[in-house]
């Protein structure tokens, strides 16, 4: 530390911190847990020939999930972002719809509005879950909506807005309840992006199945991976068929002949993907808890700490704590990028929640509502090593 110039006593602090709980462990912000387990599923996946789309492991991997999560039903999909968008499409968004979305969260939220040929929306987050907050929602959409037979409108776009994604961010369950409420009044569709939020709940119930459909992805840095992957939870039997339909090119099923009904998608999982899925569902409990220990690590080292907080989880939720989140009060929000600079120095690869949608390129010029808590946050979040290996 003392070879770090211009480093102050706030910064020093925090860095020492971090370093007291990582101690010898990877500074890296979030590496899989991978071993034998996942190698003997593999071997066999390999040595029964079926590696591709078609296999055992997916079924089993599906079947298991849905037991986890609490679901009817569970497509296994070959990325989250793959099934962000098969979900959109089953739910009823069409090219030139508005779709809400957080201006906080992972680009691939967006993204998947946008493959529909649909226009993301772009809404605040609540200062206390980083979700949206259904308050400033339903403000919003009363003044900018108008609705009619069912049918909500943006009335300075003229579109119709058909859909809202709401996320639980870094794994910390969001107001979904609320904002399933506010949904209904305003007749939009809900499709919940519990990407990273695999173990995670409210009141109970596993995020990812307040909705009529819920997307989790399994990409390397996530609670679990299957390398690259995710996952779509529905209890309607007729909504889960459309979406593996839908997700394995439209196939009719048909024991020679290729007849497709429409122009469906490459999205399914592989077999190979779904033997590495099997063995980390087997440790996600594990995972978990040592994610939970970690954070308590962290609460322990930053209890006393002024200036500095690291986020816990809020009552009746249980968080998977898949980034750990450290949030700098508001007086030391210019000390962000101090914090990041000399965390990287010490190899330490902290990272702060990122860039506002509404802020990039592709998606400046999209409708959206005022974003002050959404600019706040993103100046003080940062999220710190956080791999299960580490507790
Ligand atoms: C990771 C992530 C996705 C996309 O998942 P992939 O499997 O990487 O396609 C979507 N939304 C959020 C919020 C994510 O964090």
């Amino acid at each position: 530390m003392e070879s770090l110039p211009g480093v102050n006593e706030f910064t020093r602090s925090v860095i020492e911190r971090i370093k007291r709980v990582v101690g010898r462990g990877t500074g890296e912000l979030h590496t899989p847990v991978l071993g034998d387990l996942e190698k003997k599923w593999l071997m066999e996946c390999i040595d029964s020939g079926y590696v591709s789309s078609v296999g055992p492991f997916v079924t089993r991997f599906e079947q298991e999930l849905a037991a986890f999560v609490g679901s009817n039903h569970v497509v296994a999909v070959s990325s989250g972002t793959a099934g962000l968008h098969a979900a959109l499409l089953v739910s009823g968004v069409e090219p030139n719809d508005e779709v809400i979305v957080p201006s906080l969260t992972f680009i691939a939220t967006a993204n998947a509005v946008t493959y529909c040929g649909a226009v993301p929306h772009f809404v605040d987050a609540c200062p206390s879950t980083f979700g949206i907050d259904p308050e400033a929602l339903r403000t919003w959409l009363r003044s900018v909506a108008r609705s009619k037979n069912g049918i909500c409108t943006n009335s300075k776009s003229g579109r119709i807005i058909r859909a809202i994604v709401p996320v639980h961010i870094f794994g910390h369950p969001c107001r979904i309840d609320e904002i399933v409420e506010v949904a209904r009044e305003f007749g939009l569709a809900v499709i919940e992006d519990a990407a990273e939020s695999l173990g995670s709940s409210l009141n109970n119930r596993h995020c990812g199945t307040f909705a009529q459909i819920g997307v989790v992805s399994f990409n390397g840095n996530k609670v679990l991976t299957t390398g690259a992957g995710g996952a779509v939870f529905t209890d309607n039997e007729a909504t889960a068929h459309r979406v593996r339909h839908l997700t394995t090119t439209a196939k009719l099923p048909h024991p020679w002949e290729f007849l497709h009904d429409s122009i469906g998608f490459n999205y399914r999982m592989a077999n190979v993907n779904a033997a590495v899925g099997l063995a980390q569902l087997a440790q996600l409990p594990s995972f978990l808890e040592s994610k939970r220990r970690l954070a308590l690590q962290y609460q322990d080292a930053f209890a006393d700490f002024e200036g500095a907080r690291i986020y816990v989880e809020l009552p009746n939720r249980t968080s998977n704590y898949w980034l750990q989140t450290l949030i700098l009060d508001s007086q030391r929000k210019s000390l962000r990028d101090d914090v990041l600079r000399a965390a990287h120095l010490n190899d330490l690869k902290c990272r702060p929640a990122w860039n506002p949608l509404h802020t990039l390129a592709p998606y400046r010029m999209h409708p959206r509502a005022s974003m002050p808590v959404t600019d706040d946050l993103t100046g003080r979040v940062i999220n710190v090593p956080s791999s299960a290996g580490l507790a």
